[in-house]
């Protein structure tokens, strides 16, 4: 058996030192884009021995990976378009990404109502969850069960009864997707690939038969233009993967038909049901989600054909107010209003289409990936899904491998080891409860909440003990920044040091969703986070007060939809 990966250090310092890397080294890859497909392609084919250099624009996951709906699943509602092939396939990376990376995935059972005047009858509904079940095979992580609407009195007491006809529960899985790509951008450092944030590629270099050579690339934070040479290049910019192609001056045979979805975000005490909840929504029969994800309740999607720039994606009002309206008829009682909301938002699904096709509208898109080359060496991927993250890089190298061996002789050390090899951190699934256990002791020992020993090993696996050896090394570092969550400025000190975290939002919304608690104390708790956080990156004063308005304004954005519903 091979050793597991060893975390590196990837912090500030090593950002520098990566950049001065990708300026002077010549790498076989050049991966752009930093969400979770590109951060699967560089991983893939640092695995397999390639030299690999990882560029985003901003941060890891800031575009649509971080704005999912969080779900880790083949996708029930696309038996629909009978995309048996594609839940399949959605299937087995589910139960691949249990093996590589139970920590970040949690296992949810799933209920479904049905309502007198759904477009989804009880029949249909069973055949679906047969289908369903049948295709994840000796996968299933749980089976379906069949309910009577009565128990809803006990499975979900706040769920609306009246004209319910059917239930029924099934097994899917969530997880944290900004956590789960950053996991996956630290494995392929570990892998040795040279990942940077925030360095933007301008331009596609070409030599003169016009095969694609690298990328003209700037540091965002500095402001500094440099080279990137490489012999190939993929074009892993999701949304925004047109628009890097275009660099290249190539036609596109596939094109992207962005769809918008929004969510939005209550606290889990506000909204506190007890398992994930798939349903119709009571206004227009599309099939949203409610799903209880950490000290949270998530509710959505929307899907609306988007206009929005992929830089600056916001749930309308309209949308909010759908969503609102549709949660607020399945909880009856609750009593959910615009001021219970934490905060709200959106993303564009990458969805790709063939040129000239018209197809009927966002939602039917089909959420297969397409890879293309062209000009030669370039490698565009166009849609997609997190769940198939793993499938995707595996696909996209397998493509670049035989390019780099056909037209460079330069070979792979290895063959795709994805599929068994564990994500940094991962502990082994049987030892995941095991591991919770001794966690929880050890965080119990260092003053913090018995509740943190789950937290540190679902954000880090394993990893836990670097942020409590921060802590041994300085006690100070156990206050929590938000209590009752149990985060601590500990975690804080680490995403500065050990996840690249650049400034205080990416450590609010992506290292941490503390983004969404606190109501009026967001901003203490932010105060606390960028307090730590200075002691690991050198801010001084004027540097925490400028990362703390830049974060209030992006905290702002997320919630401007609501102030137009009070
Ligand atoms: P992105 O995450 O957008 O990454 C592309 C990156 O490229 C960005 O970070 C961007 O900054 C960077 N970039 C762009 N241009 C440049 C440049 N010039 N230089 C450097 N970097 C650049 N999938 C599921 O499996 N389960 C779900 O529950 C689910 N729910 C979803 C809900 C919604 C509302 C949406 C929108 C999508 C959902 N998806 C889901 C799909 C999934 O989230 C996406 O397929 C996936 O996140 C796309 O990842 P990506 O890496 O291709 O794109």
């Amino acid at each position: 058996m091979r050793p597991a990966l060893q975390p590196v250090r990837f912090g500030f310092n090593e950002r520098r030192r990566n950049l001065e890397r990708l300026a002077s080294e010549e790498f076989d890859v050049l991966v752009i884009g930093g969400g979770i497909t590109g951060a699967a392609a560089a991983y893939d084919a640092a695995l397999r021995g390639f030299r690999v250099a990882l560029v985003e624009k901003a941060d890891y996951a800031s575009g649509t990976s971080s704005r999912s709906s969080k779900l880790v699943h083949g996708g029930l509602r696309y038996l629909e378009n009978f995309d048996f092939a594609l839940v399949f396939e959605a299937l087995r990376e589910r139960e691949i990404l249990f093996k590589t990376a139970p920590h970040l995935l949690e296992a949810q059972v799933f209920l479904f109502p049905i309502y007198r005047g759904d477009r989804t009858g009880p029949l249909l509904l069973r055949l679906g969850l047969i289908a369903y079940d049948t295709l994840a095979g000796f996968r299933s992580i749980g089976r379906r069960k069949t309910l009577t609407p009565q128990d809803a009195v006990t499975e979900e007491p706040a769920l609306n009864r009246e004209n319910l006809r059917a239930l029924a529960s099934y097994y899917d899985a969530s997880t944290n997707d900004a956590r789960l790509t950053l996991a996956i951008v630290c494995s392929a450092a570990a892998a040795g690939a040279r990942a940077v944030n925030y360095t933007r590629v301008l331009n596609l270099l070409s030599d003169e038969s016009g095969r694609v050579t690298g990328a003209i690339a700037r540091d965002e934070l500095s402001g500094a233009e440099f080279e990137i040479r490489s012999r190939v290049t993929v074009n892993a910019g999701g949304v925004w993967a047109g628009a890097i192609l275009d660099m290249s001056g190539a036609t596109r045979s596939k094109i992207l038909r962005p769809s918008k979805g929004s969510h939005l975000v209550f606290e889990r005490t506000r909204l506190p049901i007890r398992n994930s909840i798939i349903f119709e929504s009571p206004l227009d029969g599309r099939v949203m989600f409610v799903i209880p994800w950490g000290g949270f309740t998530l509710v959505g999607t929307t899907e609306v054909e988007s206009g929005d720039s992929p830089d600056d994606v916001q749930a309308s009002p309209q949308e909010t107010a759908y969503l609102l309206k549709s949660a607020a008829k399945l909880f009856p009682d609750a009593g959910l209003g615009p001021q219970d909301v934490c905060a709200t938002y959106a993303g564009l699904r990458p969805l790709a289409v063939e040129k000239g096709s018209d197809p009927e509208g966002a939602g039917k898109v089909s959420r297969e990936h397409a890879i293309m080359e062209g000009p030669r060496n370039l490698f565009s991927v166009f849609g997609g899904k997190l769940t198939t993250q793993r499938l995707m890089g595996e696909e996209i190298v397998d493509m670049v491998a035989k390019r780099l061996f056909r037209q460079f002789g330069v070979g792979a050390r290895d063959r795709c080891r994805t599929r068994e090899a564990p994500l940094i951190g991962a502990p082994p699934r049987k030892e995941l409860q095991a591991t919770v256990a001794a966690a929880t002791e050890a965080a119990r020992q260092r003053g913090l909440p018995d509740e943190a020993g789950g937290h540190l090993v679902r954000r880090f696996g394993t990893q836990y003990r670097r942020i409590l050896e921060r802590i041994d090394a300085e006690p100070g570092l156990a206050e929590l920044l938000a209590p009752p969550y149990p985060y601590s400025a500990a975690e804080a000190v680490y995403a500065a040091q050990m996840e690249m975290a650049q400034s205080l939002t990416d450590f609010m919304t992506r290292r941490t969703h503390l983004i969404y608690a606190g109501g009026a104390d967001n901003r203490a708790i932010a105060e606390r986070a960028a307090r730590a956080m200075a002691s690991a990156i050198g801010w001084g004063e004027d540097d925490v007060r400028r990362e703390l308005d830049e974060y209030m304004r992006e905290r702002e954005r997320r919630r401007a939809p609501l102030a137009e519903l009070t």
